[in-house]
């Protein structure tokens, strides 16, 4: 299949300011220049509202009235964030910095005005500095309480919530916080960098091959590689190499959690089913923690568009999806503990326990694997040498920025490959797509086939199969096969290979607890894992291990779609408050053997 049109551009968004504030993918930090266009430009009334009085009246039975002088700091950037300041008297100003010391001051406040961002609803680390240049008062509205006040307040929360998110955007897009020193295709260096991006933290990366100065600037020269690549922490603090736990101690992001706090639902995941879970259970008044190694999103955040998710006709990126639904689960409270593992389901008590990889144990009284799947790996010798090194498994902005005007091949048939194909289409020169089969009609929805067709620079080669991969540090040639040669029978020079050919559920943390699963190991919910026990017909997300429920693409036999997913995570709360009202009532159910 060769494909006969130019590639098709994202359409705009009905909202693009909410898509930016996860979607980082749309601002890749440029150190020392602005974005060329922002569209926060056309919206600093909603970033910097003024209250009118009658609004300030409605905030007050929320926080307490607190005094600066002047030349006061009120807050430095990863101090706990102390909740939304809302001037009463006198001018706050706020000043971003980086690691490297460089301060750029964003605004000064009057009254009427407040200082606060997304990390604020959560109690995360402050991403600015805080001063106040004038004698001044302000209400001081702790986290828990500017929660109760963006639900409490509706329409007065909604223009305080668009403020925090486009503020957050606007840090992000101006690149403070730590600087990432290395060789811009070095994998650590690329793994960090997505996993601040994916998780909203402003930064900025400074590539010492297109940026020698930078170097000598940063007095780095002498350091040898093994230092690379180098963190410069907003405080100063540098880390050599660090990884991605090592990088969030640096910067105040490793949650912590309330000694001796039963949770009602602790859910392993915060992909589309984990996060859907959050916002519906918090939003009844269950105690919820969400935990996730990675970023909010999962699956769905390696998605450039997403067009098939009800009520969004034009498409969304996976990545602001998931920002909105990790705000919405922060602003009903939602305990969201991110990057963080669990290792163990410790099920056989009362109360569960998980414990995470750092040995700390969360109790719960019910637990939702919302785990999800990641995708398998190909078996392809030497592939562990090129992973990060020319193989990815995702294909985000920084992928794509790697493959700009050069050719990337693609391997799976799926819909999440079509995705893939059809980004990348933007930025590759040519984009070669492998698959076993005959074609994509059986295993890639219509849309994306038709999109597909329309790309002059995607190429289909149908029974077509990797057999070797080679190059010296950085992958540089690929050795394929298809049905009209034999093996090896094709070499293509190639600096980019993305693999996704389908995906393995994320169980290893359940082997600690007796959770059934199919042959395949997918975890069984309802009637396959009671083994047909019709006391818990009504439990169709629960597993085999009564209070432990399984939803969305870790679940068996689920639909692995994002709205399928959200649905679960929705669905399995009604069967959480049975459950917690039975166990209040006395009932214990004994596990399925
Ligand atoms: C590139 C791509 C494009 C896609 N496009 C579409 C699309 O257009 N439309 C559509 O409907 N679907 C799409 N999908 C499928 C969709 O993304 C998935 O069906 C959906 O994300 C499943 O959600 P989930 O929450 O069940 O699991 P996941 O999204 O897999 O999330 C699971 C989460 O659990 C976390 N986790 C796993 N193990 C642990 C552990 N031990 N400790 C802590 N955290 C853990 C992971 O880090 C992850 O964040 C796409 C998938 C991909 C990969």
């Amino acid at each position: 299949m060769e494909m006969t049109q130019g590639a098709s551009q994202p359409e705009a968004s009905p909202d693009p300011v909410a898509d930016q504030v996860a979607n980082q993918a749309a601002h890749e930090p440029v150190v020392g220049l602005e974005a060329p266009f922002s569209v926060l430009e056309t919206r600093k009334h909603q970033m910097f509202p003024t209250l009118t009085p009658a609004e300030i009246d409605r905030v007050r039975r929320f926080g307490t009235v607190a005094s600066f002088k002047a030349g006061e700091t009120l807050f430095c950037i990863g101090d706990p964030a102390p909740g939304m300041h809302l001037i009463l008297t006198g001018k706050l100003q706020i000043i971003q910095r980086d690691g490297l010391g460089n301060r750029f001051p964003i605004t000064d406040e009057g009254p009427g005005q407040f200082l606060a961002e997304v990390g604020q609803l959560s109690g995360k680390p402050a991403l600015v500095d805080a001063v106040a240049l004038e004698d001044s008062t302000a209400l001081v509205v702790p986290p828990e309480r500017l929660r109760a006040l963006l639900v409490a307040e509706a329409d007065l929360g909604e223009r305080i919530m668009r403020a925090l998110i486009l503020r957050r955007v606007g840090l992000i897009e101006r690149g403070g916080g730590p600087v990432l020193v290395g060789k811009g295709t070095q994998p650590l260096l690329l793994a960090l960098q997505a996993f601040l991006r994916r998780n909203g933290y402003p930064h900025k990366v400074v590539d010492i091959d297109t940026d020698p100065d930078a170097m000598a600037l940063l007095d780095v020269s002498n350091a040898p590689a093994s230092d690379f690549p180098m963190v410069i922490c907003p405080d100063g603090g540098i880390l050599r190499a660090p990884d991605e736990g090592q990088l969030a101690s640096c910067l105040g992001l490793v949650p912590e959690f309330t000694p001796d706090h039963v949770y009602d639902v602790v859910v392993v995941g915060a992909g589309p089913a984990g996060l859907a879970t959050a916002v519906y259970a918090a939003s009844e008044g269950l105690s919820v923690a969400v935990i996730d190694c990675r970023s909010p999103g999962g699956q769905a955040g390696a998605s450039a568009r997403i067009e098939n998710y009800l009520g969004f006709p034009t498409g969304i990126s996976g990545q602001a999806l998931a920002g909105r639904a990790f705000v919405q689960a922060l602003k009903f409270g939602a305990h969201v503990a991110i990057p963080l593992e669990v290792s163990a389901l410790h099920c056989g008590e009362n109360p569960i326990r998980i414990e995470l990889t750092d040995g700390r144990m969360v109790p719960t009284r019910t637990v939702v694997i919302a785990s999800g799947a990641q995708y398998r790996r190909a078996e392809i010798e030497s592939l562990d040498q090129y992973e990060g090194r020319g193989v990815y498994y995702w294909a985000s902005p920084v992928e794509a920025k790697l493959c700009k005007d050069e050719h990337a091949m693609l391997v799976g048939g799926g819909n999440s490959a079509g995705q893939a194909a059809v980004y990348l289409a933007s930025h590759a020169a040519e984009v070669h797509m492998l698959v076993r089969g005959e074609g994509l009609e059986a295993t890639m929805s219509r849309y994306l086939i038709d999109r597909l067709k329309g790309l002059p620079n995607v190429f289909l080669h149908t029974h077509a199969q990797i057999t070797a991969m080679e190059g010296d540090g950085w992958l540089s040639t690929v050795r394929y096969k298809e049905r009209s040669c034999g093996p090896d029978c094709i070499t293509r020079p190639m600096r980019h290979v993305f693999l996704f050919i389908g995906a393995a559920p994320n169980t290893e943390w359940l082997r600690s607890c007796n959770v059934t699963t199919d042959p395949k190991g997918f975890v069984l919910t309802g009637y396959e894992a009671h083994q047909s026990c019709t006391e818990r017909a009504d439990y169709t997300l629960e597993t085999s291990v009564p209070g432990v429920f399984a939803i969305g693409d870790v679940r068996s036999g689920s639909t692995k779609r994002v709205a399928a997913a959200v649905g679960e995570g929705a669905a399995v709360v009604a069967q959480i408050h049975r459950y917690l009202a039975g166990m209040q009532a006395g009932q214990t159910v004994q596990a399925v053997a």
